[in-house]
C-alpha cells in the first residue's frame, strides 16, 4: 500500500486562502491560467489556495507548517538567480514583466508574509516582511482593522489568525482566509499538531477557532487552568506567545500592596536572569492599561477588576513530572528559585507566600512567580513556619519565614508533604525523620540535606538568609554549569566564595 492510499496518512485540510473581492479573483484567476499552482483550486464560486498539512505519526518537521506569500521574483530578480516562488503565489509568473504583474508588485513583494504555526501555542500567525501593511480586518484589541507592516517602526509586525474567517487586504486585493479541518478530522489534527509543538501544555489550547471566540484584551482566551478559578490561558493576539491571565479583583483593604506587587513583577518583564516572573501586560475591565488601579484618581473606586498576563509555566513544583529530571537540572530549578528569592530580600522585599505552586518552570527555567494580593491571615499549612503558631505577640523575621517556605516547596518535588498540616513539635520530628529516609535512600544529596536541615531548622535565628544559602556546597555540581550560562557575574563571584571555602576546609 503507498502511502497515498493508505487513508491514516492522508493529508489533513487546514485552511483556504481564497479571493473575496473582483480584484483577488481576477489576480488569482490569472496566476491558475498562467502557473497553475498544485495548491490553487477553482470551482463556480471560489478561486483560492487550499493548505493542508501532513498527517503521519512521526514527529514534524516545523518546515512542514511554513507558507510563504507573495508576489514571487520579479523577472529581473529571477534574472539574478533568486528564483524562489512562494507556497502562496500571489502575482502571475512571466519571462517579462507585464502591466497586471507590475501593478501586483506595487502592493505586494517577492516573499511579503509568511503564514507559519506558532512552535508553542501552534496557533496560525501571519508575519509581515515587507514594509507595505496588510489590512487584518477587525483583527486589533478592540475589534478593529490593524495594519500589520514589517517595517522598524511598525507596532504591530504579526497577528494571530484568531477567527473562523480572517479578512486580509493586501493593497486592492481583498482575501478570505477560512479554517477548513472538518468536524471528524478535529481530533486527529490535535494530536498531529500536538507532536510538533515544543511545550507540553498543548491540552490548555484550541489549535482552531471556534465560531464564538473570546478576547480579553490582547488575548485571545483558551481554556480556564483545572484548579484554579482565577487563572486562564490563552495567546497574544499578535504574537501567538502562550500566556497565563490572571484575574484580580480590586478592593480597598489590600490596595496597595497589590499596586506595590504588580510595579514589582512589571519591572522583570525582560529579566530572565533575577529568577522572579515578570508579568507582561496589566490591564482593567475598562479595556485600558495601564489600569485603573494605577492611576492616581478616584478612578479605581468604578473599576473593580484588573487583569495580568505572564508567561504560561509548563508546570510548577506540585506537578509530579520531576521523577524524570536528571538530578543536576533538579538541583538547577532550586538554585534558581532561591535566587529569585536573594533577589527580592537584597531589595528589602519580603515575598511572604511562598508555596509549590508559586514555584514555576517556564523554558527550563524556575522562578518566584510574585503574590498580587496579601493572604488575609495563615491558614494551616506546611509552608508557614513553627514560629507563626507559636507566639503571636513576638515579632516576626518574615525573610526567615520566606526561607522556611521555600525549602518546604522543594520538598514537595520528591515527597508528598500533606499540605494542610500545622508544624507542631511532633510533626517536625516526624518531617525530619522522613527527609533523613530520603537522604539515606539516595534520594536527597547529603549536601543538599544538610541545606534543607539549615533552612528548616526550628528556631529562625538558626535558619541561613537567602544569600548565605546560595554560599551553600549543595550548588556546586549545578553551579559550573549555571555559570556558564550566567551573563551577570554574581553566580561567578558566589563559585568562587565557595570554591574558597572548601579550599579553607580542605586546610584545616
Ligand atoms: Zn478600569
Amino acid at each position: 500500500m503507498t502511502s497515498t492510499s493508505n487513508p491514516l496518512v492522508r493529508d489533513l485540510n487546514y485552511f483556504v486562502l481564497s479571493a473575496a473581492n473582483p480584484a483577488a479573483i481576477h489576480l488569482l484567476s490569472e496566476i491558475q491560467s498562467k502557473s497553475s499552482p498544485p495548491t490553487l483550486h477553482s470551482g463556480e464560486e471560489t478561486i483560492g489556495y487550499r493548505i493542508s498539512i501532513p498527517s503521519h505519526n512521526s514527529r514534524q518537521d516545523e518546515a512542514c507548517y511554513k507558507w510563504r506569500v507573495g508576489a514571487g521574483p520579479s523577472p529581473a530578480i529571477a534574472k539574478m538567480g533568486d528564483i524562489f516562488v512562494p507556497e502562496i503565489l500571489l502575482c502571475p509568473q512571466d519571462t517579462s514583466q507585464t502591466p497586471s504583474s507590475k501593478t501586483v508588485r506595487a502592493y505586494i513583494k517577492h516573499i511579503h508574509a509568511v503564514l507559519f504555526l506558532h512552535p508553542q501555542s501552534g496557533a496560525l500567525v501571519l508575519r509581515s516582511r515587507s514594509n507595505k501593511p496588510i489590512i487584518y480586518e477587525q483583527g486589533d484589541i478592540h475589534d478593529q482593522d490593524v495594519e500589520i507592516c514589517g517595517g522598524p517602526d511598525s507596532k504591530v509586525k504579526s497577528c494571530v489568525l484568531r477567527r473562523r474567517k480572517n479578512y486580509l487586504q493586501f493593497g486592492p486585493y481583498r482575501f478570505l482566509l477560512e479554517f477548513t479541518v472538518s468536524h471528524q478530522d478535529r481530533g486527529r489534527f490535535s494530536k498531529t499538531i500536538d507532536r510538533s509543538l515544543h511545550h507540553r501544555h498543548h491540552k490548555l489550547f484550541s489549535f482552531i477557532p471556534s465560531t464564538d471566540i473570546e478576547t480579553l484584551w490582547n488575548v485571545w482566551l483558551h481554556r480556564k487552568v483545572p484548579n484554579s478559578s482565577s487563572l486562564q490561558t490563552g495567546v497574544h493576539i499578535y504574537t501567538g506567545q502562550p500566556v497565563a491571565v490572571k484575574t484580580l479583583h480590586n478592593k480597598i483593604r489590600g490596595r496597595r500592596y497589590m499596586i506595590d506587587q504588580i510595579k514589582l513583577a512589571s519591572r522583570y518583564r525582560d529579566k530572565a536572569d533575577n529568577g522572579i516572573l515578570g508579568i507582561l501586560d496589566v490591564w482593567c475591565e475598562h479595556w485600558t492599561s495601564p489600569p485603573c488601579l494605577l492611576k492616581p484618581s478616584s478612578a479605581v473606586i468604578q473599576c473593580r477588576t484588573t487583569y495580568f498576563s505572564m508567561p504560561l509555566a509548563e508546570q510548577n513544583f506540585l506537578h509530579k513530572r520531576w521523577r524524570k529530571l536528571d538530578t543536576n537540572t533538579h538541583l538547577k530549578y532550586l538554585y534558581q528559585t532561591l535566587c529569585g528569592l536573594a533577589e527580592l530580600h537584597g531589595q528589602g522585599i519580603v515575598h511572604g507566600n511562598i508555596q509549590p505552586g508559586s514555584l514555576l518552570i517556564y523554558e527550563q527555567r524556575a522562578y518566584v512567580s510574585l503574590c498580587m494580593q496579601r493572604p488575609d491571615a495563615y491558614d494551616p499549612s506546611i509552608c508557614a513556619a513553627p514560629e507563626v503558631w507559636l507566639d503571636k505577640y513576638r515579632e516576626l523575621d518574615e525573610t526567615k519565614l520566606d526561607i522556611w517556605a521555600l525549602a518546604i516547596s522543594w520538598l514537595f518535588t520528591c515527597l508528598r508533604p500533606p499540605a494542610d498540616l500545622m508544624i507542631t513539635r511532633h510533626s517536625y520530628k516526624h518531617l525530619q525523620t522522613t527527609l533523613k529516609s530520603r537522604r539515606d535512600k539516595g534520594r536527597v544529596s547529603e549536601p543538599l540535606f544538610d541545606l534543607l536541615q539549615e533552612m528548616l531548622a526550628w528556631d529562625p535565628c538558626n535558619r541561613p538568609s537567602a544569600i548565605e544559602a546560595l554560599n551553600h556546597k549543595a550548588w556546586l555540581p549545578v553551579l559550573p554549569r549555571i555559570a556558564r550560562k550566567a551573563r551577570g557575574s554574581r553566580t561567578r563571584r558566589l563559585i568562587q566564595a565557595v570554591e574558597r571555602r572548601e579550599q579553607r576546609a580542605k586546610e584545616l
